[in-house]
């Protein structure tokens, strides 16, 4: 953890590492009102590390300090991703991997239906008794250019279905129904997924953490 627990943010420049101009907005929304003037690692022209950590926490905080490094400003990270009960915590940190197409299933990028399905091919192979619990996970990193580092986890706890089921979020969504609920994360309008998401439960902490009082 952080050498320095009671470090805080506060209001100022911070560097968001990620490509993802989605995910820009939508961090920049949450900590706008703190005075944070969100600057994307992309529009800086900071490199993508590899992300090669065993857990969600330990990719967020590689690519939080390299663009904390590179930067030299205060810089934050997310890492999510899928967790199976009954293919011991896989994808894991290969959630997005498992979308990623072979030369033998078509043009280079991702197809979220081929993940979902070989999600569902290896629950189907243990059996219809099988434990279908899952989780989401998400790790935010806030790294500062000194070394010094935070980070804050949330999980939403679920299960999964089959057929895929809405249109709406992304990834994952159509086959995840979260815990208390019938309907999966793609139909749920996406505010009221944002309120409940393992993203939204690390960002809480975040908050409370750095910006509480
Ligand atoms: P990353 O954190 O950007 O590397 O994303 C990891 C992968 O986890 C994403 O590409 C999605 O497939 C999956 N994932 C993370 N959060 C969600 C979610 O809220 N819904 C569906 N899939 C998700």
């Amino acid at each position: 953890m952080s050498a320095d627990a009671a470090r805080r943010l506060g209001a100022g420049r911070l560097v968001i590492a990620t490509h993802n101009a989605g995910k820009l907005k939508e961090i920049s929304a949450l900590l706008g009102p703190y005075g944070v003037t969100c600057l994307s690692a992309g529009a800086l022209g900071l490199p993508e590390p590899a992300e090669t950590g065993r857990s969600f926490a330990e990719n967020a905080l590689i690519k939080a300090r390299a663009a904390a490094e590179a930067s030299g400003l205060a810089a934050l990270a997310d890492d999510s991703g899928l967790s199976v009960a009954a293919l011991d915590g896989r994808p894991g940190v290969y959630t997005a991997d498992w979308a990623e197409r072979q030369w033998f299933e078509g043009p280079p990028g991702r197809d979220w239906y081929m993940a979902m399905g070989k999600v569902e091919g290896m629950l189907a192979e243990r059996g219809p008794d099988v434990d279908r619990s899952a989780a989401f996970h998400c790790a935010l990193a806030l790294a500062w250019p000194d070394g010094d580092y935070a980070i804050y986890e949330g999980t939403c706890a679920g299960r999964l279905t089959w057929p895929p089921r809405g249109t709406l979020g992304f990834g994952y969504d159509p086959v995840f129904v979260p815990q208390g609920r019938t309907e999966t994360f793609a139909e749920i309008a996406p505010e009221e997924k944002h309120a409940i998401s393992h993203r939204a439960a690390a960002f809480a902490k975040l908050v409370a953490a750095q910006f509480a009082g």
